[in-house]
């Protein structure tokens, strides 16, 4: 069985397979000759993963997969969000998206934030969804310098050290993410 994941992410695609069985093959973008940029046009995090998913399936022809995953800080109503990428503007910096939330929380006490991922599966005609979320707080600072994007402001609840500075052993285990491609790969393992 083939099923594409909808994205250019050698490491992620890489992962997937290796923990799925070997009856599954993921395909990337590449892979099936996809070059054009996937327009991610929804308001939501959950509308952005169902678009790139839908996009595949409806240009392609194959069973597919996207994610899509956003910060949400309590006190800023959700913000980033689906805007996480591009908070501080075009140039998609984490630097500069970093320092805008830092910024914004300069006066406040509530700090609490979480990390978003959802999954959209298209298979056999059929949509899921599969949600992970990782809760924790903004730090006063970035510390560490593991991960990407937020992960040097955001520590996990529980946890002494921001995601930046935990192994990608412990933050898969934890994280929106890992939690999301978990419950997505025991979907697959069960109906195929
Ligand atoms: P995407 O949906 O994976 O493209 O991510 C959207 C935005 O969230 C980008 O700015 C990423 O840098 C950021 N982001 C996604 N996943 C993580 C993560 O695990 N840690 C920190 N930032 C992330």
């Amino acid at each position: 069985m083939q099923l594409v994941f909808a994205s250019n992410n050698k490491n992620k695609i890489l992962e997937i397979q290796s923990i799925l069985p070997e009856t599954i093959k993921i395909l990337s973008l590449e892979d099936i000759g996809c070059r054009e940029e996937i327009p991610e046009t929804a308001d939501t995090i959950e509308g952005n993963a169902i678009l790139k998913a839908n996009y595949v399936t409806r240009n392609y022809g194959y069973d597919c997969f996207a994610d899509d995953t956003g910060l949400e800080v309590a006190i800023l109503n959700g913000e980033p969000g689906v805007y996480s990428a591009r908070y501080a503007g075009e140039q998609r910096s984490s630097d500069d998206n970093m320092n805008k939330v830092l910024e914004a929380l300069s006066d406040k006490n509530n700090r609490n934030a979480q990390f978003k991922t959802v999954i959209a599966l298209n298979m056999n005609g059929k949509q899921v969804l599969f949600t992970g979320i990782a809760e924790g707080e903004i730090t006063l600072e970035k510390t560490g310098n593991k991960g990407f994007g937020y992960d040097p402001i955001f520590r996990p609840f529980g946890y002494k050290e921001t995601f930046a500075e935990l192994s990608l052993e412990i933050k898969n285990e934890i994280s929106h993410r890992g939690k999301a491609t978990q419950q997505l790969i025991t979907f697959l393992t069960k109906t195929t």
